[in-house]
């Protein structure tokens, strides 16, 4: 893509080169929940409910309002009977047993990445084990793992709050993390665990998924060639806001907005390399909106660094595939 001319009453600035980090944008866990929530319309219609945001994205969520869904924080706001999808997040036991009280359809559209975090934790705790949970307690994804086995976990958020547990030498504990951390962070914690308590276990398998980790290794190879960082997602995208951290960690200042709109032309004095990324949860159109404004206002050329093949898909929520073929028969 090239583009030259330069928008009216902007300071100068030397023709652009964007560099497009790949992959960006949706992961297998986001496409699966969006698409759950898209055909789950076009075969019942609405009223249809989802339980939280369906994934972290303001543009996501509000096309999908247009469409007449409703979002809830609490299960109850759903009317007996009704129909209720569980976000990308995944919710608690607790929860999925409220939803069957209310007689609730329930469309489990639950990453089947954070699935085997929840599973990972409800096997530890039955084998007493305590569990040490790297993550930001409160968001959605943290709540519902912890609600697998609230007697058997602590959230950690920091290095500081590892060394306020007090867990003795005969306590078996692993630690397990939040699916979205950034690597780096996550790093600092478990090593704080570790020192603490040398005999606690890793997950058999790392937490940080697939999606985090590519996005989050690309942002780190390519903007040190960059002088501005910009990451399409919205503020309460865990991983987006991490892949700003990353870009900072390696020096290059880094923006996180929703979309073109929240450009601000004080950022681009003397920016002649810029990277544009975009967190799991943002949609590619987003990040297409964005190249073309920046090319018409700035001029210069966009090319996509490629770094990282995926190929991963998660399959439809088995409850959606089955009322798929009911429909059909
Ligand atoms: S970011 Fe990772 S865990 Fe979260 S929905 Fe995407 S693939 Fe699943």
């Amino acid at each position: 893509m090239h583009a030259a001319g330069r928008g009216p009453g902007l300071a100068y600035n030397p023709p652009m080169k964007i560099l497009i980090a790949k992959p960006r944008g949706f992961c297998a866990g986001v496409h699966m929940a969006v698409d759950t929530v898209q055909e789950l319309i076009e075969l019942i219609g609405t009223p249809i409910y989802v339980f939280h945001e369906i994934v972290h994205n303001k543009h996501v969520v509000d096309r999908f309002i247009r469409q007449g869904v409703t979002f809830v924080d609490a299960i109850d706001e759903v009317p007996e009977g009704g129909t209720v999808v569980f976000s990308a997040h995944g919710v608690s036991p607790a929860l999925r047993a409220r939803s069957q009280q209310r007689k609730l359809r329930m469309i489990d559209a639950t990453c089947p990445l954070v699935t085997k975090v929840h599973v990972e934790a409800r096997r530890y705790a039955k084998q007493g084990c305590k569990i040490l949970l790297v993550g930001h307690a409160g968001h959605d994804e943290v709540e519902g793992t912890f609600g697998e086995a609230p007697e058997a976990i602590t959230i950690v958020e920091s290095p500081a709050d590892v060394e306020h547990t007090a867990f003795q030498p005969g306590q078996q504990l692993v630690y397990l993390t939040q699916t979205t951390l950034s690597t780096d962070d996550a790093k600092i914690i478990i090593d704080a665990i570790k020192r603490k308590y040398p005999w606690c276990e890793a997950p058999p398998k790392e937490d940080i998924c697939y999606a985090t980790t590519n996005r989050q290794h690309a942002v780190r190879q390519i903007a040190p060639r960059a002088d501005l960082t910009l990451v399409i997602g919205s503020k309460n995208s865990s991983n987006s806001v991490r892949l700003t951290e990353i870009s900072r960690n390696v020096g290059t200042p880094a923006h996180l907005i929703d979309d073109e709109s929240e450009l601000d032309n004080a950022w681009f004095a003397g920016v002649s390399t810029l990277l544009v990324t975009a967190g799991a949860s943002a949609p590619e159109d987003l990040v297409q909106h964005l190249i073309q404004t920046l090319l018409a206002r700035f001029g210069g050329s966009a090319e996509e660094v490629d770094l990282i093949h995926e190929d991963m898909q998660f399959a439809l929520p088995v409850q959606l595939r089955v009322l798929k073929s009911s429909m059909k028969g």
